[in-house]
């Protein structure tokens, strides 16, 4: 069969790949110069650091088989991500650890006390944590609450905490113990040569065609056989029903001769502070030496029609615009939606190649996948 990947990322590559070892002739289109998506990494042109284009990607998983299938294409460096935070005049250590609650209170509480000491200043009369705010009152309390989150959250979603889902914040764990890192998951590391080599490794096989620069129009469906389309949702019906809202991110590059904040994240936990945080690239690649350094300042700002969009939104109205593309999506022949944009999810990358693969099984087995909206 012909078929057409529309989007470079890791959804359209290892959908592409896969399908192309079956023996389907792939073709893949992507708008943008360079492939990888939003997970792209090259070489910063001044300081030679491995940047990541669109933000900090830490790759992380539970899933040996995706863990594997990443090791397949590009060796893997071992690399726990440390997350700092700025906050009143201080830094302190993330996610919510023994040290943060240590640090900030002044106290020098063991596991057990600490534990005893957050149920105390924690607001147990929110029995069922429906927003972002109940939810960290309910488990840390209002002093942690106010600054490490509220501020954060405040200018990454740009809008209060109380208008949030409480399921933003239940990806973040507190810990009663001194371990720092920032994931929790049995695999974790940085790809030695960026991202973008791994795709383009992926991607190297001789049944696949890829056109950079190069945008998909609906009106040339019917050119292929089937389509897989990691684009936007609402853009493949031409935006007709409405945009389904995101938050964009601008980063602010700047350089520094040295090590400028000595680790690769620093949250700013601040309102007032315009950025929500600053990423030092040369320390997701310890192995490497770098004299020189790049750094991305991140602010969050609503998307507009000519923006990138990053975070899907997925409140209330979003929810019930998603429905009805959703909607019109069921009745489209000769496609199937895929990845973070084409099902307007967010994903980490180890779940969008979980369902990339699941999604290229379920085509050669039946014909059709169905998307996961
Ligand atoms: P994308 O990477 O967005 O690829 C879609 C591609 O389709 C794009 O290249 C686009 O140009 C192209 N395209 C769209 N429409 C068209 C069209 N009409 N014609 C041609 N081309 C088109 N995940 C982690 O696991 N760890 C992290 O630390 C992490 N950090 C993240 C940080 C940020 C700021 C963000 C926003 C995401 C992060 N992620 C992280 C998630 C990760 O970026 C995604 O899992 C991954 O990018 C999804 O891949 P995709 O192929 O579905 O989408
Ligand atoms: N968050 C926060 N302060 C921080 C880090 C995170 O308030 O220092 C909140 C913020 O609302 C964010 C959410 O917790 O959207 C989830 O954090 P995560 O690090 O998973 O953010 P993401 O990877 O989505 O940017």
């Amino acid at each position: 069969m012909k078929l057409l990947m529309v989007g470079a990322g890791l959804s359209g590559a290892v959908i592409g790949r896969k399908l192309a070892e079956a023996g389907h002739d792939i073709t893949i289109v992507d708008a943008r110069p360079h492939v990888a998506g939003n997970c792209h990494t090259t070489r910063d042109a001044e300081t030679g650091v491995m940047v990541h284009v669109y933000g900090p990607h830490i790759f992380h998983t539970d899933d040996a088989e995706v863990w594997d299938y990443v090791n397949a294409f590009e060796t893997f460096q071992p690399y726990k991500n440390r997350v700092k935070t700025t906050s009143k005049g201080q830094v302190f250590s993330l996610p919510i650890n023994l040290h943060t609650i240590n640090q900030f209170y002044g106290k020098t509480l063991r596991p057990d006390e600490a534990r005893d000491f957050i149920a105390e200043v924690a607001d147990t009369s929110i029995e069922d944590p429906q927003s972002f705010e109940e939810q960290a009152l309910r488990f840390v309390g209002p002093d942690l609450y106010e600054a490490f989150f509220k501020g954060y959250t405040i200018k990454q979603w740009g809008v209060q905490p109380s208008d949030l889902p409480a399921a933003i914040l239940k990806r973040l764990p507190v810990r009663f113990n001194y371990d720092d890192n920032y994931f929790f998951h049995a695999f974790q590391g940085m790809p030695e040569n960026g991202y973008t080599a791994m795709v383009e490794r992926i991607l190297d096989h001789p049944k696949i065609t890829v056109h950079l620069e190069t945008s998909f129009e609906r009106a040339q469906k019917d050119q292929w056989d089937h389509v897989f389309y990691s684009g936007p949702l609402d853009g493949w019906f031409d935006y007709d029903l409405g945009r389904l809202g995101y938050r964009t991110l601008d980063f602010e590059r700047f350089s520094y001769d040295g090590d400028y904040q000595g680790c690769a994240v620093m949250n700013y936990g601040e309102e007032d502070v315009p950025y929500t945080r600053i990423t030092e690239h040369k320390h997701f690649s310890p192995w490497e030496s770098h004299e020189g350094s790049v750094l991305y300042r991140e602010f969050s700002r609503a998307c507009e029609p000519q923006d990138i969009p990053y975070y899907p939104i997925r409140q209330v109205k979003e929810k019930a615009l998603l429905a009805d593309y959703v909607a019109l999506a069921e009745q489209e022949e000769g496609v199937t939606f895929v990845g973070r944009l084409g099902t307007y999810r967010y994903l980490d990358m180890d779940v969008t190649i979980r369902e990339a693969l699941d999604t290229a099984a379920a085509f050669l087995a039946q014909g059709q996948a169905t998307p996961a909206f």
